[in-house]
């Protein structure tokens, strides 16, 4: 089933973990009646194409927030979910961002470019596809995908507009961004320190076995939430170095958590808002 641009990893019963070359990942959730697709990816590659040959049920699209790799792919399918508050993030990332993003992925791969995004790529009607219609998603909306059903949290950090998506059957959370190895809480449409802080809080309260994120394949147990937090607690400028955004040049703190007990997970990496203290 894996293609050059698409490998799949099924990670839970009914549940796949679909993960694109660019670096991107998507999960798809089975349930007995219907389907929920979270996130679309950079949409370099028809990743429709991909979840029709896992399963035919009627199936629902959720953004986890609004960056590109994210919602790149959204143009595929008729109907999106996503957090209003991110609409603003969304249609920055589809407009500005979108053709710096292509620039980016030209300059780092030269001529391996076609392992990104296939020879006959259209850069020009890429940088035109646009969502087909957009619904705004609810805190706490459950979506029943018969004997299964999966609830957004809202989680204002990583983005103001951030949500995770709870399968209470599985007990996996689905992340996105906004819970990783690497937190990167530093964009000018991140929620604050404190507001992170609290919604992680609530969430330790939910049922969950594991965490899923966008960017690893890796299934992370619940108490890297802890060590996040243990992070954002010890995380001071004169602790922090520089970190230069490489797309943006955006400038940010970045410290790091030695982590032990978890496979995989060294350290937690938090980029931060701040100015860098001299001396
Ligand atoms: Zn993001």
């Amino acid at each position: 089933m894996d293609t050059k641009y698409f490998k799949i990893h099924t990670i839970a019963d009914h549940i796949y973990h679909i993960e694109e070359s660019a670096g991107a990942c998507t999960s798809l959730i089975v349930g007995e009646t219907q389907a929920l697709l979270i996130d679309t990816g950079y949409g370099f590659e028809d990743l429709h194409k991909i979840v029709r040959g896992l399963t035919d049920l009627p199936l629902i699209v959720v953004n986890t927030h609004g960056h590109l790799d994210h919602t790149g792919g959204n143009y595929l399918f008729k109907e999106v979910y996503i957090n209003y508050t991110d609409l603003p993030v969304y249609l920055w990332y589809q407009s500005v961002e979108k053709p710096k993003f292509l620039e980016k992925f030209k300059k780092d791969y030269g001529d391996k470019i076609n392992d990104i995004w296939p020879e006959d790529f259209d850069e020009n009607a890429y940088l035109n596809k646009k969502a087909l219609h957009l619904v705004p998603l609810e805190n706490h909306q459950q979506f029943d995908l018969g004997g299964r059903s999966v609830e957004a949290v809202f989680l204002p950090g990583h983005t103001k507009g951030s949500v995770v998506f709870l399968d209470h059957k599985s007990g996996l959370l689905f992340a996105g961004d906004d819970i990783s190895k690497t937190v990167w809480i530093q964009f000018d449409h991140s929620a604050t320190l404190e507001e992170y802080k609290s919604g992680l809080d609530r969430l330790r309260n939910y049922p969950i076995t594991g965490i899923v994120t966008s960017h690893l394949t890796d299934v992370f147990p619940k108490h890297l939430i802890d060590w996040i937090m243990l992070a954002m607690m010890h995380a001071k400028p004169e602790k922090s170095r520089l970190f230069v955004h490489p797309r943006t040049g955006q400038k940010a703190l970045f410290y790091r958590e030695k982590v032990t007990g978890i496979e995989n997970v060294h350290s937690i990496r938090l980029v931060y808002p701040g100015e860098v203290l001299v001396g």
